[in-house]
């Protein structure tokens, strides 16, 4: 595969630092000042050098799906905004719960030739909240985490023993935190909002009544979790909670939700409708003051891509969900950094260092490790065009938002996916 030298990069890791990267083969060679040439040079003064970024939390559709998403499209995506790394939910047909499933997944991934794809399993099998999946075999097929995303398991006794079963095997349970009991027919967050829409709500209750019993059972059972996609100002409190009572607890939020307010329904743009859905101002700065202060660990994209003619019913007729991998990196930026609320820095440990930990894949800016990279160029600005997106799934409530800072260079194991900003097809 030959040498790759970046060159004046400001790598980010503890702190900033402008460095070379030479990389040999699939491997980070030698950090530090490099002289000699390489087969290829990466030009990166002035742009931030990170361990490549990695999505805890996509929604490929593949097996069952594939008018939205493809494994491929979605790991081709995932390319473009900078991840190496990307865990996909199990709610395809079939459900990835079991062996099979997620080798399938392996395989099309492998095929693929994009970025690396962790198949997530299900905690229960078919997502039907019942009788647990073959987790054991889930393992075996290299299974690090497991989740009944969007259909969270509603028995609590299910959950208790999924998550015991699962703690057993060494995986991480990923809590779809949702009493659908209080969340039933809602469409959009409760609130002035939906009654000034004439849209039905989901209650914060919803999601905050199932982040508190998910917490409660890791506590009482001394057992990790990852609440996924908070969105509420109690939801952020009760992590924050639960964390300084020494419970083994991490939280994820996305993108739009410290993006976005409940007033982008009013002009009932389907690209907008998501679960949990976008809430008020004041949980926006809640979500905001949690990244900040460290209750959030992580930003995943929660990507769930749907095709344009879906999008197109009514809103309450239309799937939820937001393609969002594409957008992460750059509205995490322009919100988060531009704004002075973190620094780049903690921006790397959000979407790199942290679900990198939390999952067990490891890994990070050193000689030795696998050369997996993203490469920003801060001073880039763009405007999102939904249509350009590579994902088959469009639906994107920040078509024609200008963002700022862009991804580069993706490189995984040492091949480059990204050049200078454009996607290149896999060797
Ligand atoms: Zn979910």
């Amino acid at each position: 595969m030959g040498t790759i030298l970046i060159k004046n990069g400001s790598l980010v890791r503890d702190g900033v630092r402008v460095a070379d990267i030479l990389i040999k083969d699939d491997y980070i060679s030698r950090i530090g000042r490099i002289d000699r040439g390489a087969d290829e040079t990466v030009d990166a003064e002035g742009k931030y050098v990170f361990y490549g970024f990695c999505d805890m939390h996509t929604h490929l559709r593949e097996p069952g799906f594939t008018h939205k998403e493809t494994v491929k499209t979605g790991a081709a995506a995932a390319a473009k905004g900078g991840f190496t790394d990307i865990f996909c939910m199990p709610n395809t047909n079939p459900v990835c719960d079991s062996e099979v499933v997620a080798e399938f997944i392996n395989r099309r991934a492998e095929q693929a030739g994009y970025v690396r794809v962790h198949p997530v399993g299900a905690i229960t099998k078919g997502l039907k909240g019942a009788e647990l999946s073959a987790m054991a075999g889930l393992k075996t097929a290299g299974v690090l985490a497991v989740s009944d995303d969007g259909c969270p398991v509603s028995d609590g006794a299910v959950m208790r023993r999924g998550m015991e079963y699962a703690d057993g095997l060494g995986l991480l349970v990923l809590s779809h935190s949702e009493d659908k009991s209080l969340s039933a027919g809602g469409v959009v967050n409760e609130g002035a909002n939906s009654v000034a829409a004439g849209l039905p709500g989901i209650s914060r209750a919803a999601e905050e009544a199932g982040i508190a019993r998910d917490l409660i059972l890791a506590e009482t059972l001394g057992i990790r979790i990852h609440i996924c996609h908070v969105s509420t100002r109690g939801g952020v409190e009760l992590v924050r909670y639960f964390k300084r009572k020494g419970v083994a607890v991490t939280a994820e939020t996305c993108p739009h939700y410290f993006a976005l307010n409940d007033a982008c329904i009013l002009d009932y743009n389907t690209a907008a409708k998501v679960n949990p859905p976008i809430r008020t101002e004041d949980d926006r700065k809640a979500v905001i003051e949690g990244i900040a202060d460290g209750a959030i660990d992580v930003i995943a994209t929660d990507h769930a891509p749907h095709s344009a003619g879906e999008k197109a019913a009514d809103f309450v007729g239309a799937p939820f969900g937001i393609s969002g991998l594409e957008t992460a990196f750059s509205l995490s930026y322009t919100i988060l950094v531009q704004s002075g609320i973190i620094d780049i820095v903690k921006l790397g440990d959000l979407l790199s260092a942290a679900p990198r930990r939390i999952t067990g894949l490891g890994g990070r800016l050193r000689e030795g490790e696998r050369a997996d990279i993203t490469v920003i160029d801060p001073d880039l600005s763009w405007r999102i065009d939904a249509q350009r997106l590579v994902s088959m799934g469009k639906n994107t409530p920040f078509d024609g938002v200008k963002a700022h800072g862009m991804v580069t260079e993706t490189i995984v194991s040492g091949r480059r996916l990204v050049r200078e900003g454009r996607l290149v097809r896999p060797c």
